[in-house]
């Protein structure tokens, strides 16, 4: 069997081929080795980041911008997205700041990627 996947480590976006022969990964389309250990990864155990926006507390169109403190499984974004589409942060908020911790028991944090004095 031959997955096809678009290398996303860099802006040249290699094309891949991936297949298997022997039990092992065989990997065509690579530029650099990062290729190699995203294929890899995209297998075994595929992970995104994510990054949003939510308003503050009390002005719905003042927005934070928001992201994870590291990647999760593909499949626990769309759970985590709600669960950060009703975060309303009071101002101040400080960039780097936690805003949700452990978010559904991820291991990763929501933090603010953007400082909001009021
Ligand atoms: S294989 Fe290397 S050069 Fe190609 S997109 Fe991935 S990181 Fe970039």
């Amino acid at each position: 069997m031959i997955d096809k996947m678009t290398c996303i480590q860099c802006p040249a976006g290699c094309e891949l081929e991936v297949g298997e022969a022997d039990g092992r990964l065989e990997i065509r389309g690579n530029e650099c080795e990062k290729g190699v250990e995203f294929a890899q990864n995209e297998i075994r155990d595929p992970r995104r980041n994510l990054a949003t926006s939510v308003p503050v507390k009390g002005n719905a169109t003042r927005m934070v911008s928001v992201r994870l403190s590291g990647p999760v499984p593909r499949d626990r974004i769309f759970p985590i997205l709600d669960a950060i589409s009703g975060l309303r942060p009071e101002p101040p908020v400080r960039r780097g700041q936690v805003l949700i911790s452990d978010v559904l028991g991820s291991g990763v944090d929501v933090i603010a990627t953007r400082t909001i004095n009021e």
